[in-house]
C-alpha cells in the first residue's frame, strides 16, 4: 500500500543509529530478570534459573553482541560498520543475533530437517499482532487437509483460535482452563471442528487467571506437557497458539513442545524483542525439556510493494538461514477476514493467495511425513 511505504520510508532513514545503540541497550540483565522469574522459575524450584543461573550463551549476549555471534552469518556486519546496505529490520536484531545459538544454523536442523510424528509445535512470538493465531489456525488446516490428524491447543485467554474455528463458547463445556488449573483430562475438552482432521482444545477468558491462581502450585510450568502426552497417540501434530506474553501459560506451552515455531511480522521492530523469546525457549530447554529447538520461523504478512517487507525478510533469512520457512505468508485481507466467519483461509476462501501461502507452508513443515494417526 502506497500510504504503509509513505509511513516506513522516514523510519528507514533514521536506522543506522536505532540499531547501533540497541546492541547495547536491550542486554542489561534486569531487563531480562523479569521475564525469566514470572514463569515461576524462582528459587527453589526445579532447576531455578534466578539471574545468576542464566545459560552463558544468554548472558554473554549483550557485551557479545558487538563482536558478533561468530555463528550468525552477518550478524556482526553491522557493527563493524562493513555494510553492504543499512540494515532495515529495526531494533531487535542485534539482539536476536546475540540470542543463544538456538537460531543460528550451527545445529544443523532446518526446516526440512527429518521430525518423526507426531510433533508437538509451539507458535510463540510474545508480541501480539504477529500472526501467531493466524498461522495457527491455517497451517493446523492446511496441515489437516494433507491427512494429518491435527489438535490446535489454544493457550491465548482472548481464544482468537477457538473462535477462528468456528467454535463458540457457548457450545462447550471444558476448556484449557479446566486442563490445566484442574488437570481434567484433555480429551474430555477436545471438540471437533468443520474441518475433517482438525481439532481444537479452546480457550476462554478465564485462562488469564491462570498465570495467577498456578503459581503456587506445585509443578506448574509442566501442566500442559502432561496434558498433551495422554493424546499424543491420536494425532500427528498438535500446534499450541501461545498468548502474547512470557509467562507461564507460555511456559507451558514451550515445556509441552518439541519445537517452536516463532511467526514474525515483516514490520519495522520485526526483530525487538526475538531474544528475549530466544533466552526464555533457552531457558526452557535447559531446564524443563530438553528435546526444544526453534525449528522454524514463519515471515507473516508479507507485503513486497513495500521495501521495508522486502528487507526485513533478507534480514530475518541473513541472521536465521535454513530456519526461516520459504514459503511467506502475505497481507491479505482475505487472511483477515476469515477468523470473523469461524474459518480457516483454506475454507473461506480456498483459492485466495493467503490460502495457497498456508498450503505450501503446511508442505513445508510436514516435509511429507508418513501419517501415522488413524
Ligand atoms: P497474534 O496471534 O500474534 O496476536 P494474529 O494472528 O491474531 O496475531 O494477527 C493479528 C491481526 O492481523 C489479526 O487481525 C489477523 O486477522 C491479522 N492478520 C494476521 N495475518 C495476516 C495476514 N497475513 N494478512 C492480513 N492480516 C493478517
Ligand atoms: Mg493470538
Amino acid at each position: 500500500m502506497a500510504d504503509q511505504a509513505d509511513e516506513t520510508e522516514p523510519v528507514v532513514e533514521v536506522q543506522h543509529s536505532v540499531e547501533v545503540e540497541a546492541a547495547g541497550e536491550i542486554q542489561p540483565a534486569g531487563e531480562i530478570q523479569p521475564a525469566v522469574e514470572d514463569p515461576g522459575f524462582t528459587p527453589g524450584d526445579e532447576g531455578s534459573a534466578g539471574e545468576g543461573e542464566l545459560p552463558p550463551t544468554a548472558t554473554n549476549a549483550g557485551s557479545g553482541t558487538d563482536d558478533g555471534n561468530p555463528a550468525v552469518p552477518g550478524g556482526s556486519d553491522v557493527r563493524a560498520g562493513n555494510v553492504g546496505r543499512p540494515p532495515r529490520v529495526g531494533r531487535g536484531a542485534a539482539e536476536a543475533a546475540g540470542a543463544p545459538g538456538l537460531l543460528d544454523g550451527s545445529d544443523g536442523r532446518g526446516v526440512s530437517a527429518f521430525r518423526p510424528l507426531p510433533r508437538v509445535i509451539a507458535v510463540a512470538n510474545q508480541k501480539g499482532g504477529v500472526g501467531k493465531t493466524t498461522t495457527t489456525v491455517n497451517l493446523g488446516a492446511a496441515l489437516a487437509d494433507l491427512g494429518y490428524r491435527i489438535l490446535v491447543v489454544d493457550l491465548d485467554p482472548q481464544g482468537n483460535a477457538t473462535t477462528g474455528l468456528g467454535i463458540d463458547a457457548r457450545n462447550f463445556e471444558h476448556s484449557m482452563y479446566d486442563v490445566i488449573m484442574h488437570e481434567m483430562p484433555l480429551e474430555d475438552c477436545i471438540e471437533p471442528t468443520s474441518v475433517r482432521n482438525l481439532f481444537v482444545a479452546p480457550a476462554t477468558i478465564d485462562l488469564a487467571g491462570v498465570e495467577i491462581e498456578l503459581v503456587p502450585a506445585f509443578s506448574r510450568e509442566l501442566r500442559l506437557r502432561r496434558a498433551v502426552v495422554t493424546v499424543l497417540e491420536d494425532f500427528d501434530f498438535v500446534l499450541i497458539d501461545c498468548p502474547p506474553s512470557l509467562g507461564l501459560i507460555t511456559v507451558n506451552g514451550l515445556a509441552a513442545a518439541s519445537e517452536v515455531l516463532v511467526p514474525i511480522q515483516c514490520e519495522y521492530y520485526a526483530l525487538e524483542g526475538l531474544g528475549q523469546l530466544l533466552r526464555n525457549v533457552h531457558l526452557v530447554a535447559s531446564n524443563l525439556n530438553d528435546r526444544l529447538e526453534v525449528s522454524a520461523i514463519v515471515l507473516t504478512m508479507y507485503d513486497a510493494r513495500t521495501r521495508l517487507a522486502v528487507d526485513v525478510a533478507a534480514e530475518v533469512r541473513q541472521h536465521f538461514g535454513d530456519k526461516v520457512c520459504r514459503m511467506v505468508i502475505p497481507r491479505t485481507i482475505r487472511l483477515s477476514e476469515a477468523p470473523s466467519f469461524g474459518q480457516p483461509i483454506t475454507v473461506f476462501d480456498p483459492s485466495s493467495r493467503g490460502a495457497v501461502a498456508y498450503r505450501e507452508l503446511a508442505k513445508e513443515v510436514s516435509n511429507g511425513a508418513t501419517k501415522r494417526a488413524g
